[in-house]
């Protein structure tokens, strides 16, 4: 070697890119020592890694990186004197070979130092000399002279690439804040535009993002195909790694997930993911003087890298400052426009009842506090039979009916309610039912009534707690509160209040029954739980949520399944699950329970649900929306609708009902009996050549005429039905 060689080499040091000048060096060495390759190890700005750009005359994409502590090579940075093969032993010379992809069999590792400030800056590599000879200290003084001339460049270019990198991520930043800002209105989207940027931004196979909520760290939305089935995650909020995170607002940067103490194994094992290491940082809210934690993310497994750097970190902390503003800003978005909604509705709800003349407690309805709470039987004799309807008991007794009913399984004195309140209670839900011609208060009060008969008739029921009893015979009467005759899908497609205010969630209705519900228990005087422990005014809560959100039918088809395997495999009362599974089954069966009635009544039943179905219908028409058959009064043929329904529908709900309790196989006979009758109407218009494309002829033709062989005798006061239920309300 001579110097002119070296300072040859200094002069094309001109690239301002670090590979193509290590390129060179390179080449530069691998004459000079006749090697067969070189390679430099540059130690990475935080000094944990050595990584490798460049290998003999390869660009390595992506580098390959060692961590230092582990490194078969770390010692020479601490030494700095220079080792051959033998010094780093058989396994150093598998891994370089390996993670190096080269046969190593004969090397030479000479430190190269940054004479300005004596440190390491990396180790430069010779290996495999030509001709099967040895290195020798010539080619030691060879690397370490090219390097003494060579590396206050190679820092300097490397060190601008760095701030290269820097100034064009702080760029994508911006562009990303840019970005996060047009979701503000959508936390959905917003929420997975962070995950997705967490994980460009720090090359992560797999971002999770938790929000904070009260004492629980909440996840709903998923990276990637990751539990897209599943509707939430949610834990203690000082569980696990996010938790800690959660708790103490340091980042934390795991190398290796499995042996750090926090790490739970269990979720890895449940999807057959493996994490490795994971980066895990806090999402602040700083926009007042106390910033708080409002989420946390967890970045898991660094993609063609050991685990998350130093840099990560600093990119993550940049970037959640971002993300805490956005998230805070949508989240007030949110509430505004949850705000708006609610005080449109209220609007919408005062208009109504300001409308109708009982908005206030009657003189009749006063009249109902001085009653006594009679005995039961007092109303009617066959009032405890399922065959009995409780549509022909007179309006201004269905609330003395209520109050009889309740205090006849108990729940007055068990729960110590007050009678005043209770009546209360009972006069506020009457009065938040409208009148469409099927979801009024009578549907409400036969809904009620039928929860009473399953209390009555089937022994086994005793099994469910007192608190399920008392929720499900609430739940019956408030679960379709302020109904407007429309259904779930008419309101998302006409844009209605609620659907603004709980489309996102699904069973936009029954959202909002349950709502109304929670209502009037705030109202003052109506709070019948008031006198519940702080932990039973919390379950029975829930519990009506659950069973009124369960009167859905989609949620009922949902756990069909489930149903029908607890009447094969018979029903456990111990088991939570089981017990919340028959209460939805007990719901639906109550609240489809005018199909256990006598055959006047489901069909005058049949007639209301087509009146109010028909009306929608016609609104559908008039913006422009292509109703349904069922909802559209030229197409809808009863009888097969009907069918349809009980075979489909109501059928198995009371066949599962059967199955798990024998004392309802009653009801199932009397369904039955009903789809015979809906049969022979069906194969009778058919005969009658009735056309099927007029429904209102088919109403006012059969529903109106009498036709004896059709309609059996009653065995209650079916007779005594309104003509219009909805109109006596
Ligand atoms: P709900 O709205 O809570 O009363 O839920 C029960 C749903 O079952 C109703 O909205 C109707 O869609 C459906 N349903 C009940 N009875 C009938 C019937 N006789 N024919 C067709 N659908 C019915
Ligand atoms: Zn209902």
């Amino acid at each position: 070697m001579n110097q002119s060689d070296v300072l040859e080499l200094c002069g094309d040091l001109h690239d301002g890119d670090a590979a193509s000048m290590q390129l060179k060096v390179i080449k530069y060495l691998e004459k000079h020592t006749k090697s067969e390759c070189c390679a430099l190890l540059v130690v990475s700005e935080d000094t944990t890694e050595l990584f490798c750009q460049v290998i003999g005359n390869k660009l390595l994409e992506p580098e390959v990186r060692f961590a230092i502590p582990t490194c078969c090579l770390s010692a020479i940075l601490i030494s700095k004197k220079t080792m051959k093969l033998a010094d780093i032993g058989e396994a150093g010379r598998l891994e370089l070979s390996q993670r190096l992809g080269l046969e190593v069999k004969c090397a030479v590792f000479v430190p190269v130092v940054n004479l300005a400030t004596g440190s390491a800056v990396g180790i430069a590599c010779a290996f495999n000399k030509k001709n099967n000879q040895s290195y020798t200290p010539f080619d030691e003084d060879v690397i370490t002279q090219c390097f003494r001339y060579t590396i206050p460049v190679l820092t300097s270019t490397l060190a601008l690439q760095m701030e290269r990198k820097l100034k064009q991520e702080t760029q994508s930043l911006l562009q990303i804040a840019k970005n996060l800002f047009t979701h503000l209105d959508d936390d959905t989207l917003l929420l997975r535009e962070i995950m997705q940027e967490a994980r460009n931004l720090t090359q992560a196979e797999r971002c999770s993002l938790f929000l904070v909520e009260k004492d629980m760290l909440v996840a709903k939305v998923f990276d990637g195909n990751v539990k897209e089935d599943c509707a939430e995650v949610r834990f203690p909020i000082n569980q696990g790694i996010a938790g800690h995170v959660a708790t103490t607002g340091k980042t934390l940067n795991i190398k290796d997930a499995y042996s750090h103490p926090l790490f739970y194994a269990g979720v890895d094992k449940e999807t057959g993911f493996k994490t490795k290491n994971i980066l895990c940082f806090p999402i602040m809210d700083n926009s007042t003087s106390s910033s708080k934690i409002i989420g946390i993310a967890e970045l898991c497994n660094k993609i063609d890298g050991l685990y998350f750097t130093k840099h990560d970190e600093e990119v993550a902390s940049a970037f959640s400052v971002y993300c805490g503003i956005s998230i805070v800003q949508s989240l007030l978005y949110t509430r505004m426009k949850d705000a708006q909604y609610r005080s449109k509705l209220s609007n919408e709800l005062m208009m109504y009842h300001m409308k109708r003349s009982e908005g206030v407690v009657t003189d009749e309805d006063g009249l109902l506090y001085s009653e006594e709470v009679k005995p039961i039987l007092f109303y009617d004799p066959l009032i405890t039979n399922f065959t009995y309807s409780p549509r022909g008991i007179p309006d201004q007794e269905t609330i003395l009916v209520c109050l009889s009913m309740f205090d006849d399984m108990g729940l007055l004195n068990s729960y110590r309610i007050d009678k005043r309140t209770l009546t209360n209670f009972f006069l506020m839900v009457k009065k938040g039912y409208r009148d469409p011609p099927y979801h009024n208060w009578y549907h409400a009060f036969t809904v009620g009534h039928f929860c009473y008969l399953l209390y009555k008739n089937i022994n086994s029921l005793n099994s469910l707690r007192e608190i399920e009893i008392l929720a499900l015979f609430v739940a019956c009467l408030c679960h379709d509160l302020d109904h407007r005759g429309t259904n779930n899908s008419f309101q998302v497609h006409s844009d209605s209040v609620l659907a603004a205010l709980y489309s996102s969630e699904g069973s936009v209705m029954e959202r909002h029954h349950f709502a109304q519900a929670m209502c009037i228990l705030n109202t003052e005087g109506c709070n019948i739980f008031e006198t519940l422990s702080r932990q039973d005014y919390q379950e029975v809560l829930d519990l009506m949520q659950d069973i009124i959100l369960a009167t859905d039918l989609a949620h009922h088809l949902r756990i069909i399944k489930d149903l029908k395997k607890i009447a094969k495999e018979g029903y456990k009362k111990e088991d939570a699950r089981c017990r919340k599974l028959l209460l939805c089954l007990l719901m639906t069966s109550c609240d489809l329970s005018d199909q256990t009635k006598g055959w006047k009544t489901t069909k005058k039943i049949a007639e209301l649900i087509y009146r109010e179905f028909f009306t929608q219908g016609d609104l559908e028409k008039a913006i422009g929306i292509p109703p349904l058959e069922m909802y559209d009064r030229e197409k809808a043929f009863i009888p097969e609708l009907q069918l349809n329904f009980l075979d489909h529908i109501a059928r198995p709900v009371y066949q599962i009902l059967a199955d798990i309790f024998p004392e309802a196989q009653v009801l199932l006979n009397t369904v039955d009996g009903n789809r015979n009758m809906w049969i022979r109407l069906r194969d009778e218009s058919k005969q009658r050549r009735l056309s099927s494309t007029n429904s209102l002829d088919f109403f006012d033709m059969q529903f109106h005429s009498e036709t004896p062989a059709l309609i059996p005798e009653e065995n209650n006061t079916d007779s005594s039905i309104k003509e219009e239920q909805g109109k006596s309300n």
